[in-house]
């Protein structure tokens, strides 16, 4: 399925009235919408362990980073090392709240299953405390496709179904994009999620349409720019083991070394600049085209050089210098070629300049 474009998301206001559609076409939970094809993953998940920027949310030993709804004991128990939904004390939620953020976790449905479709070992990833990957028990057992494992719940099926039978270990790894607000409280990006089951890829950069909900289609709210990940208590007894969050960098990327301006040289000073120039088996070349000077450092991969003074120069794009060391003639004899800690000198052909 095509992801929803950026401008659909700003529609969402009319979604919810009578007459508008999801952003999709398809309606949540409609039975006749494609089941995704099933690919076997190759194994079983073997615990990934945590990175040394993860948090830890469960190691195994207690639950300790988690709450209930109201800010209680988590209700749910640990066996095993692994932390089990025990139905009917409701969801839990980490007490740390996260925006942007790398989610991987582990989890197993109940062996041996009970119940079909929706009944079928339910629980859930809920970003935010909103935005649900389902996790069910989808190894065999059908339900509508955009509430199967790996769904992003009532909105996007997985692309494909990666489950693996009841009973075993099978991995999420989620990348979450939380939605953004101008100061007005208005959507200006909606929440993007990529999603992994069993190293599969099943959820590729989607754009949410608001928060997931079970026959509800609620418009994005602008709220804090953080909330808690949930578990999900559906009545089944799900397990969950090896939790662990990255937060995802959200400021403004580093500001760019600006580019130099660069000075403007005759047509003397861009003439003798061209020519060959060798190093071993390495050779730059220089040409002209009118005012600027091009520079060949790898076999037709050019790029414009950047004149400093006459003798020194920028590249257009490499982080690098060219320094030419004239000769006797005035044409240099020598081109110097710096980037980093690396440099190395290269010498003019004898041709340059006839
Ligand atoms: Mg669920």
């Amino acid at each position: 399925m095509k992801q929803m474009m950026f401008g659909a998301a700003l529609t969402i206001a009319a979604f919810g009235s009578a007459a508008a559609q999801t952003p999709s076409g398809w309606r949540a939970h409609d039975l006749s919408r494609p089941r995704p094809p099933v690919v076997a993953p190759g194994a079983a998940a073997e615990p990934v362990p945590a990175p040394s920027d993860a948090i830890v949310l469960f190691d195994g030993t207690g639950v300790s980073a988690w709450r209930n709804h109201d800010g209680g004991p988590a209700g749910w128990v640990v066996r095993d090392g692994a932390m089990e939904a025990v139905p009917g004390t409701g969801f839990v939620y980490t007490r740390q709240a996260f925006g942007d953020v790398q989610v991987h976790l582990e989890w197993a449905a109940p062996m041996p299953p009970k119940d079909t479709g929706q009944g079928r070992g339910n629980s859930g990833v809920f970003l935010m405390e909103e935005y649900e990957l389902q996790v069910l028990d989808s190894w065999h057992n059908d339900t509508y496709a955009d509430g199967q494992a790996g769904a992003a719940y009532g909105q996007y099926p997985p692309m494909v179904n990666a489950s693996l039978p009841p009973g075993s270990w099978q991995s999420y790894d989620i990348v979450f994009r939380r939605p953004r607000f101008d100061s007005a409280g208005v959507l200006v990006a909606p929440a993007r999620m990529t999603a992994f089951q069993n190293g599969i890829l099943i959820q590729d950069d989607v754009a949410l349409w608001g928060p997931t909900n079970w026959l509800q289609a609620n418009p994005y709210v602008a709220g804090p720019p953080r909330g808690s990940i949930g578990l999900q208590d559906h009545g089944n007894p799900v397990r969950y083991r090896n939790i662990w969050a990255r937060e995802l960098p959200e400021g403004p990327e580093p500001t760019p070394t600006p580019v130099p301006a660069g000075v403007v040289l005759n047509s003397a000073e861009l003439d003798r600049m061209v020519g060959a120039y060798r190093n071993g088996g390495t050779v730059f070349t220089i040409t002209r085209a009118g005012a600027t000077l091009i520079v060949d450092i790898q076999e037709g991969r050019t790029q414009r050089l950047i004149p400093l003074s006459p003798t020194e120069f920028a590249l257009g794009v490499t982080a690098a210098t060219i320094t030419a060391t004239p000769g006797p003639t005035g044409r240099p004899s020598r081109l110097t070629f710096r980037m980093g800690a690396t440099a190395f000198d290269l010498t003019a052909e004898p041709g340059n300049g006839k």
